[in-house]
């Protein structure tokens, strides 16, 4: 029988293992810790939860992310089982005692007939076999340097810096309008791929102040690297309130200046400032604010940028942020099977594919090792369709995502092919309802077609 590897066993390893080995496949788990340590691990086990200790909200008719955790409930997952034994009460939200949670998926792999293990670092990446990467985030150094080196530099990143993403649906068009710099672009949608948001002198003075003033993290120890390279800012990287910081006219000169637009609901009045939004997502329902990485907490962000005209009533879809995190350009590396393109025997899986947290990760893991184990035993298995959580974060990161500004991504709605809307506009319940009743409709049948 051929055997599958399968390198980390952090949330995805430890799921991909554990499916593919249920599958009947044998599995060697290729793991670096204890032995070599990563900044935020602190044990040996597997499927350690490196801050948090929550998997975000279980309600499966109203979330995205209670969805995921449905739809990997329904495909025997080891991480939501073992979760849901080692529950905490938290409201509803999915909260785990940390320590019981991760030995007791560590137990249930040591335990398994089809799993053997293997404590080392790989440093390379194999010319043959068959072969899962799941090192995530914290990707040991070396490794990053291989994988790189097959991927091309541009197409493997070492920090995210997140802009936020807002919801289409949340923007107000009355106030704002779409149109890019200079009308540039071949076709109408190129001509109106942004959407615009206009500020006063007044409105730019209180935002820079706001920002000023807001609450900023600080990099974790050990995250931001240490020697010539003390801050990982990199050129067109900067969070928006460092630049602030460097003058209050900085962002009017840059990502916030106000030329090349028109502003058809008020053409007489040039704005001082101008907040663009770009598409993020091939539906149209996601927009990222251009340049706003920023490292300001979560609160603040909210309502900082809830101070922009146009997004006074924003729903954000994910906010902000800069981290330590290795992942690759997925829309142009992998194909629909979680395989390098340019070496098919080699998959990728949880966040160094661009995806963002534990779930989704753990999410990612489960497809590629039953992705895998399909593919060792001649089943072809196509992923789940784009109507599920599952199938939806797949194909954001496989292809229904920008790859030019490509950067790591939640489970949300926006990700799911609109519905459509029964009787005219349905209120955001029933909508919610309609899209985790679609999914796992769906998502059974995925199921089902298995067995
Ligand atoms: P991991 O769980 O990190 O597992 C990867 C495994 O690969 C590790 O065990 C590592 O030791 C191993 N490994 C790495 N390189 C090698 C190698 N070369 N050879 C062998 N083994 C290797 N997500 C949340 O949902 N909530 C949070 O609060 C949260 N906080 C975070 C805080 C920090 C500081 C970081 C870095 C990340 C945080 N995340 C959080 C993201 C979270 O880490 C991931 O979503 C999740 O753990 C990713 O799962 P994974 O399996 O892809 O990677």
């Amino acid at each position: 029988t051929q055997e599958l590897h399968i390198v980390g066993g952090g949330m995805a390893g430890s799921e991909a293992a554990w499916q593919a080995a249920n599958a009947g496949v044998h599995v060697v788990l290729h793991e670096m810790r204890p032995k070599v340590e990563t900044f935020a691990h602190q044990s040996g086990n597997f499927a350690e939860m490196v801050c948090s200790n929550s998997f975000r909200s279980d309600d499966d008719q109203q979330n995205a992310v209670g969805q995921l955790h449905w739809e990997m409930s329904a495909a025997g997952g080891l991480i939501m089982e073992m979760a849901r034994q080692h529950r905490l009460p938290a409201g509803g939200a999915l909260a785990v005692d940390r320590d019981a949670f991760s030995q007791a998926v560590t137990d249930r792999l040591r335990a398994h007939e089809n799993i053997s293990f293997v404590e080392e670092e790989v440093t390379s990446l194999p010319s043959s076999g068959n072969w899962i990467f799941a090192t995530g985030p914290l990707t040991s150094p070396a490794l990053g340097a291989a994988i790189g080196a097959a991927s091309g530099q541009d197409r493997l990143a070492f920090f995210d810096a997140i802009a936020p993403i807002v919801y289409a649906e949340s923007i107000d068009m009355s106030v704002a309008w779409r149109q890019s710099r200079y009308d540039k672009g071949e076709t109408e949608e190129e001509r109106t791929a942004y959407i615009n948001c206009p500020m006063t002198h007044d409105q730019y003075e209180a935002f820079i102040d706001a920002l000023m003033a807001a609450e900023k993290t600080e990099f974790h120890e050990g995250e931001a690297g240490s020697g010539d390279k003390p801050t990982p800012y990199f050129d067109g990287c900067l969070p928006i309130e460092v630049m602030a910081e460097r003058g209050r006219e900085t962002l009017r000169f840059g990502p916030m200046k106000p030329v090349g637009l028109t502003n058809d609901h008020d053409p007489q009045n040039k704005p001082y400032a101008v907040v663009q939004l770009r598409r993020d997502n091939a539906l149209g329902t996601l927009y990222n604010i251009v340049g706003f990485q920023t490292k300001m907490k979560y609160g603040a962000q909210a309502s900082v940028f809830r101070m922009i005209p146009g997004l006074q009533d924003a729903k954000f879809a994910r906010l902000g942020g800069i981290h330590r995190n290795t992942f690759i350009n997925s829309p142009t590396l992998l194909d629909a099977q979680m395989r390098l393109k340019s070496h098919p025997h080699l998959r990728f899986a949880g966040q160094i594919t661009g995806v963002e947290g534990y779930v989704e990760s753990t999410a990612m893991g489960l497809l590629a090792g039953r992705m895998a184990a399909a593919e060792l035993q001649g089943r072809a298995l196509p992923p789940p369709g784009p109507d599920t959580a599952m199938g939806a974060l797949v194909t954001h990161i496989t292809g229904g995502a920008e790859a030019k500004t490509f950067q790591p991504m939640n489970v949300n709605f926006g990700l799911f092919p609109p519905i459509d809307a029964k009787g005219g506009r349905r209120g955001r319940k029933d909508r919610y309802k309609a899209y985790t009743d679609r999914a796992k409709e769906t998502f059974n049948q995925w199921l089902e077609r298995q067995t």
